[in-house]
């Protein structure tokens, strides 16, 4: 068994999720590697972590499915404790709320509230016992700004920032540390079908971000260097939102 701590990042196989378990197999860590069906891209995305020294466990399951969390997770549970856990997994259904259909709110909710809850609830008390974690949740800028037709991804995201602080308030005396990074247009499959030429120009610093430019604080959180920073809410958005 390796010594390496070990990160579960869900959502890994693709964009913003991968380039995190890139960099943290690059700070140390070994990787549990969560995606939803898309076995091609976590193939692939395991061959990239493994060139990089780290071992990496690809866990298809779907983060709104509390068994299949469940059935996925408690037997490696059983042996070993991850260190960090990156809360990444997230879809966006946009409409305007009055067209919107009652399952484009309920599947955004339950992804990224549902699948925080059902993630997060399943490693805790593992690192309760360890006395030790870092639990990293990615929200977004429609956490902080408005967003016109995104009601459910917005709601979902400022629920995740709430959840942050309140959970930091229960395990700060636990040693783990809890905190949300807020990513604004970040260059991802999921701004597929965005009117990108009308965004740039809100954007301050006048360029998507990279996945590789949230993996960088998220890196930092997971670090010894943020020690002292639990319960806080940190955008990378080129500026979108101040
Ligand atoms: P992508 O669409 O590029 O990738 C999504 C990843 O999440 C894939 O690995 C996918 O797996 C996985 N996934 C989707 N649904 C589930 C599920 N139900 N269970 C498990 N895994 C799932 O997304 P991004 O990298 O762009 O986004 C990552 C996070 O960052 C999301 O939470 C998103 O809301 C947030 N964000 C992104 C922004 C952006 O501009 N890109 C802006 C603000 C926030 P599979 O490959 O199997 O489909």
């Amino acid at each position: 068994m390796s010594s390496r701590k070990i990160a579960l990042i869900t959502g890994a196989s693709r964009g913003i999720g991968l380039a995190i378990a890139k960099q943290l197999a690059q700070d140390g860590f070994d990787i549990w590697l969560n995606y939803h069906s898309n076995h091609t891209a976590a193939q692939a995305a395991q061959k990239e972590i493994e060139k990089l020294g780290a071992q990496c466990e690809l866990l298809p399951f779907d983060v709104a499915d509390a068994d299949a969390v469940q059935k996925a997770l408690s037997p490696l549970l059983a042996k070993q404790t991850p260190y960090a856990l990156v809360n990444n997994a997230g879809i966006r259904r946009d409409n305007l709320l009055t067209f919107m259909q009652d399952k484009e709110w309920t599947d955004v909710i339950a992804t990224v509230l549902g699948g925080f809850h059902n993630v997060t609830k399943s490693v805790l008390a593992s690192m309760i016992r360890a006395k030790q974690g870092r639990i990293v949740n990615i929200a977004s800028s429609a956490a902080h700004a408005p967003v016109p037709g995104q009601t459910n991804y917005s709601a979902a995201k400022a629920g995740i920032v709430g959840a942050t602080r309140s959970l930091a308030a229960e395990v700060a005396k636990r040693n783990i540390l809890v905190n949300a990074v807020s990513p604004g247009f970040i260059e991802t499959e999921m701004l597929d079908g965005l009117p990108i030429d009308k965004i740039l120009p809100l954007i301050p610093l006048h360029r998507l971000g990279k996945p590789q430019e949230v993996a960088n604080l998220v890196s930092f959180l997971c670090s010894e260097k943020a020690s002292y920073i639990t319960g806080q809410a940190f955008q990378v958005n080129g500026g979108i939102c101040m």
